[in-house]
C-alpha cells in the first residue's frame, strides 16, 4: 500500500477525527521521499502500523466539587508507540479534550520525541475536565480522583506522563502524591514534579526557551539574529511566557501575548519585571487586562496577534489557533520566521501559505521538543537519584535544539527538499522523527 493509499484509510476511517487526520497527513506527505528510498518500510506497512496506537485506556473520573455535588468527566491516556522507550507525553485538563485531540498529540508526540535523541517512546493523555474557575481543592480532588484511576496504566519504566495546557507543576504534584499513596512507590512515573521533590530544575522554563534556541540556529543559517527583532507571541501560559523571557533576555523585543479572551499589545516590548508580573498574575487566575493600568500597552479584545507587524511569530495557544488568513497578514506584515511554539498551531492551509512565501518555518514537534527533552532528563535523574544544576540542564537543552535543527536541516537537504538555501523543516523534522522509529519497527520484526 502507498502512503497515498494510506492517507485515504486513515481519512476513510477516522473521518469523525479531524485533528487526528491533520496531523498524519502532514506527517505522510512529507516523508514520501524516505519510503520510497526504503522498500522495507513499505514491506513492513510501518506507517499503516504507526496510525493506530498500540491502544486507548478509556475511564471515568467521578469527583465532588466544593458544594458537595458529584461530577463526571472522562479520561484517557493514548499509549501510541513504545519503539523507543517508555510511552511518554503530557496529560491535558481542558473541555476540547477527546480523541481525536489526544490522537494527533500523542501522535504528534512520538516524531517529536524520536528527534530529541533521547529514550522516549510516544503517549498523550487527559480530561475534558475544565480547570478554569475552580478552586485549589476542586483541583486537589480532581487530580487525586484523575490518577486513582490513571495509575493502573503507567510506571516509570512504561509510560511516564507529565504536563500539558491545563496541567503544571501544581497538578502533577497531587497526582504524584496519589500515585505513590496508592503504589507506596517514590519513582519518576511523572515529570514535571516540584523541584525539591523529583522535579528537574529548568523543566518550566524548557519547552519556551527551547524553542528560542531554534529560532537561533534558524536565524543563525540565514546569517541573521534575534536583536532588535520584533516577535509576537500568542498565549499566555507556561510556553508563551517563557518563550517571551528568552527573547528578552537575548536581546529581541516581544511585544504581545494573548489569551481567549484577546491580546495584549506592548509596543515598547515585555522586560524581566512584566514578565514576572504576568507569570503571577496568571497564576492567581488573573486578567491579562490589569497589565495596561501597570505598565502601560493596549489590550484588543477579541484579536489575536497576527495583523501586527513584527519580524518573528511564536504562536504558543492551541492547535489551530493561526488559520489561513492569519497566516497571509503574517506574511504581508513583515514575519520572516514562524516558530511552534505549541503542538499544530498552523492549520495545514495556514502552513502553506508561510512556507510558499518562503517565511521559515519551524513545525512544533521540532521547536517545542525542549520540554518534553527535560522530562526525559528528569527521568534519567530520577532513575540515578542525582541531581544536575541549572547551567547543566540549559546547556543540555541547548545542546539537544541545535541536534533537532542540525539534523532536520541535514534530512532536507538529503532528500531534496531544501530549496536555494529554504529549508524545509517540516519535511526534515518528519523525515527524521519517522525514520528512527521505522528502523527501530523493522528490527523488532512484527510485535509493535
Ligand atoms: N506536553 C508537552 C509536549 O507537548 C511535554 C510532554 C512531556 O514532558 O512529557 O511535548
Amino acid at each position: 500500500m502507498s502512503i497515498r493509499q494510506a492517507i485515504e484509510k486513515v481519512e476513510a476511517r477516522y473521518a469523525h477525527q479531524p485533528e487526528f487526520v491533520q496531523a498524519v497527513k502532514e506527517v505522510a506527505l512529507t516523508i514520501a521521499p524516505l519510503y520510497d528510498a526504503h522498500p522495507e518500510f513499505q514491506k513492513m506497512k510501518i506507517f499503516e502500523r504507526l496510525v493506530e496506537p498500540d491502544r486507548i485506556i478509556a475511564f471515568r473520573i467521578n469527583w465532588e466539587n466544593d458544594k458537595g455535588e458529584v461530577q463526571v468527566n472522562r479520561g484517557w491516556r493514548v499509549q501510541f508507540s513504545n519503539a523507543l522507550g517508555p510511552y511518554k507525553g503530557g496529560l491535558r485538563f481542558h473541555p476540547t479534550v477527546n480523541q481525536s485531540v489526544l490522537k494527533f498529540l500523542g501522535f504528534e508526540q512520538i516524531f517529536k520525541n524520536a528527534l530529541t535523541g533521547l529514550p522516549i517512546g510516544g503517549g498523550k493523555g487527559g480530561s475534558d475536565f475544565d480547570p478554569k474557575g475552580k478552586t485549589d481543592s476542586e483541583i486537589r480532588r480532581f487530580c487525586y480522583a484523575f490518577m486513582r484511576e490513571l495509575h493502573h496504566y503507567v510506571s516509570k519504566d512504561m509510560d511516564v506522563p507529565a504536563g500539558d495546557i491545563g496541567v503544571g507543576s501544581r497538578e502533577v504534584s497531587y497526582m504524584y502524591a496519589m500515585y505513590k499513596n496508592l503504589t507506596h512507590e517514590y519513582s519518576g512515573v511523572l515529570t514535571g514534579k516540584g523541584v525539591g521533590f523529583g522535579g528537574s530544575l529548568m523543566r518550566t522554563e524548557a519547552t519556551g526557551y527551547g524553542a528560542v534556541y531554534f529560532l537561533e540556529n534558524m536565524l543563525k543559517v540565514q546569517n541573521d539574529d534575534i536583536k532588535g527583532k520584533k516577535v509576537l507571541i500568542s498565549g499566555a501560559g507556561n510556553v508563551s511566557l517563557h518563550a517571551a523571557e528568552k527573547v528578552c533576555m537575548l536581546g529581541g523585543i516581544a511585544i504581545t501575548v494573548s489569551d481567549s479572551k484577546g491580546t495584549l499589545y506592548d509596543e515598547k516590548g515585555l522586560n524581566q519585571e512584566k514578565i514576572d508580573w504576568l507569570k503571577k498574575q496568571k497564576d492567581q487566575g488573573k486578567p491579562l487586562t490589569d497589565y495596561i493600568e501597570v505598565f502601560g500597552g493596549e489590550w484588543l479584545a477579541g484579536q489575536t496577534p497576527w495583523h501586527i507587524k513584527a519580524d518573528i511569530a511564536i504562536p504558543s495557544a492551541t492547535q489551530n489557533e493561526v488559520d489561513e488568513e492569519d497566516a497571509q497578514k503574517m506574511v504581508e506584515n513583515g514575519v520572516k520566521y514562524v516558530v511552534e511554539g505549541a503542538n499544530m498551531p498552523l492549520t495545514a492551509k495556514a502552513i502553506d501559505r508561510v512556507c510558499e512565501n518562503r517565511v521559515h518555518y519551524a513545525p512544533g514537534k521540532a521547536a517545542n521538543a525542549g520540554g518534553v527533552a527535560v522530562s526525559a532528563l528528569e527521568m534519567s535523574q530520577n532513575s540515578v537519584r542525582q541531581y544536575k544544576t541549572f547551567d547543566q540542564i540549559d546547556e543540555r537543552l541547548k545542546n539537544i535544539m541545535k541536534n533537532i535543527h542540525d539534523s532536520a536541516a541535514a534530512a532536507s537537504e538529503e532528500y531534496g527538499q531544501t530549496d536555494n538555501g529554504y529549508i524545509d523543516y517540516m519535511a526534515g523534522a518528519n523525515i527524521v522523527g519517522f525514520k528512527r522509529v521505522a528502523d527501530a519497527l523493522v528490527a523488532y520484526g512484527i510485535l509493535n
